[in-house]
């Protein structure tokens, strides 16, 4: 069954889709039933139908990318851009509003520029961690890469949605330094130092004359992002690895007390990730091998397993970057801290440079971490509930307990994890898997996910990112002032893209005629 953009008849959609191929070249439009599946959501927690894209288009570069545009406004033809189109958990490559156009940026993938002096690289969206990390390799580069645990995504579509790797550099947002993107009406823009015409210091600098926009590019729909200046780590003398277990249930509001001030003043020096017992779990069986019962695995058989690993219920690793010496420091800062926690245990890995690198030091490029989504039965998907939360105990506490309180309640098991991505915050990230046929299990699912907005904005607490599907849940919390901060975005987007084209419904903002965003 075709599928159009809200509001267009067949004929004016066959003839925007001519125009496209006359414009960027017959093969570059993509419409087939077969060729628009591959822009589904393999794991969209209800019908994948729901966020089908109308056709899906792949420019060569910012030539093609004008012209498309140009169609696009005078048709009203709704595009949603993707870079790798990899948004696993979130969306994949599909679009927020049933009927849009993909714009897949894949074909736009030169490495520009890898400047070995100032530790930074130049980009186009369809360079993914994989690409990346050979141009590295084969120019025996002296920098390091942070990717997230699966490298397939594309190194400006994972800093464009706030994504997180494992090493100093890992809170992607953060290594931007620059960006070219094109606005809805076509123009080109360099922000910050880029402006200038032969500039050195494009990549060097965030903080330009003027207002900082880079920011206001990511996880938006204010324009497409063409190119993207990042930040590389020069690589480091040494590493340490770290795994701590911490026994009880009941030390979890300590143990975050105790990590925050080793994070805020960078003696752990890289984002650090926990895991709930449920999480630990998982790791080399099946969960029919865990629990056959109904509803949730209990927390006493999820404890049995883990007595019969000897592991504790809260897991904690981390890497350490710096020279041996140094990392001795940081590790007697960090034993000494734990040591409040009575029978918490550390063990610790090492390497220097010149030696062979390990896999724990998640330098390496794959997809293995993929396979997990398999858990909760095949086929299966997964999607997380992921807020932002204060690294204090007791705040920590009274999130985590809700959380898990009600993944228990709805019968899915709480398989829960945090990220201390900086300095100042950890991000939950609650992943729900589920059998992605079973329309019962997703619907549960989105119950749960909604369920927890609720209590969350009940506690002022809000989210990193979502899936597609809870854009507008995810927006809906951010009452204070009368909505004032979507209302400011709405209005951006009005200013910038008055036909509402570029990516509507994204993060909840829209200029899309006729919907209660585009009247903000
Ligand atoms: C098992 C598993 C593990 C994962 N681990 C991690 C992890 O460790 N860290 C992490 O960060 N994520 C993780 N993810 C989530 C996700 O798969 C990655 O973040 C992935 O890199 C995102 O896909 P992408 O880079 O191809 O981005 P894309 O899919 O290309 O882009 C994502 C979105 O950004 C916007 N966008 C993209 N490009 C542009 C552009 N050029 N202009 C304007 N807007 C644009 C679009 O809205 C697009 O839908 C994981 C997912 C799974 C299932």
């Amino acid at each position: 069954m075709p599928v159009l953009p809200p509001g267009l008849s067949q004929e004016t959609f066959a003839r925007a889709l001519d125009e496209f191929r006359s414009a960027i070249g017959g093969e570059w439009v993509f419409t087939s039933d077969v060729d628009r599946a591959s822009y589904l959501d393999p794991f969209d927690i209800g019908e994948q139908d729901d966020h089908a894209c109308a056709a899906a288009l792949a420019p060569a570069g910012v030539y093609d990318l004008r012209r498309i545009l140009e169609i696009a406004n005078r048709h009203r033809v709704p595009v949603w851009p993707v870079s790798m189109g990899k948004n696993f958990a979130y969306g994949t490559a599909a679009p927020e509003m049933r009927g849009s156009v993909i714009l897949d940026l894949k074909r736009m993938n030169r490495i520009l520029e890898i400047d070995e002096v100032m530790g930074t690289a130049l980009v186009e969206p369809g360079v993914s961690f994989f690409d990346l990390k050979a141009e590295l390799d084969r120019r025996q580069s002296g920098l390091w890469m942070s990717g997230p645990s699966h490298s397939w995504g594309s190194v400006i579509g994972n800093a464009l949605e706030h994504g997180v790797g494992y090493t100093p550099y890992g809170q992607h947002a953060e290594t931007i330094c620059g960006m070219e993107v094109m606005l809805a009406d076509g123009t080109l823009v360099r922000t910050g130092f880029g402006a200038l015409a032969g500039s050195r210091e494009w990549q060097a600098f965030r903080w330009p004359f003027g207002p900082a926009l880079d920011g206001l590019f990511t996880q938006s729909n204010f324009a497409i992002v063409t190119k993207m200046g990042l930040w590389l780590m020069p690589e480091p003398e040494g590493m340490a690895g770290v795994s701590i277990s911490v026994p009880r249930r009941d030390d979890y509001a300590e143990m975050i007390d105790v990590l925050r001030p080793l994070r805020m003043t960078d003696v752990i020096n890289a984002p650090y990730t926990i895991a709930n017992g449920w999480r630990q779990i998982t790791g080399g069986r099946t969960r029919g091998e865990a629990w056959q019962g109904p509803g949730a695995i209990p927390r006493g058989r999820m404890e049995e397993l883990l007595a019969e690993r000897g592991q504790g219920w809260w897991s904690l690793i981390f890497n350490l970057f710096d020279s041996p010496a140094a990392l001795d420091i940081r590790l007697e800062k960090i034993r000494a801290a734990f040591a409040a926690i009575p029978g918490a245990t550390m063990s610790v890995r090492r390497w220097e440079k010149g030696q062979p690198q390990e896999s724990w030091m998640r330098q390496e490029v794959g997809l293995s971490p993929l396979g997990v989504v398999d858990w909760g039965g095949s086929p299966g998907g997964h999607s997380d509930f992921g807020p932002v939360v204060a690294p204090i105990g007791a705040r920590a506490e009274q999130v985590y307990a809700i959380i898990e309180r009600r993944f228990l309640e709805y019968g899915k098991d709480p398989w829960i994890g945090m990220f201390g991505i900086s300095s100042r915050a950890l991000i939950f990230v609650a992943d729900m898997f589920f059998t992605r046929t079973d329309a019962e299990d997703t619907a549960r699912c989105r119950a749960l996910f909604r369920q927890l907005c609720q209590d969350m904005t009940e506690i002022g607490v809000g989210l990193y990112r979502t899936h597609l599907r809870f854009m507008d849940d995810a927006v809906a919390m951010h009452g204070w002032g009368d909505q004032a901060l979507p209302r400011l975005n709405n209005r951006i987007k009005a200013a910038l893209d008055p036909n509402g084209i570029l990516a509507p419904g994204k993060q909840g903002i829209d200029s899309w005629p006729g919907t209660e965003r585009s009247e903000a």
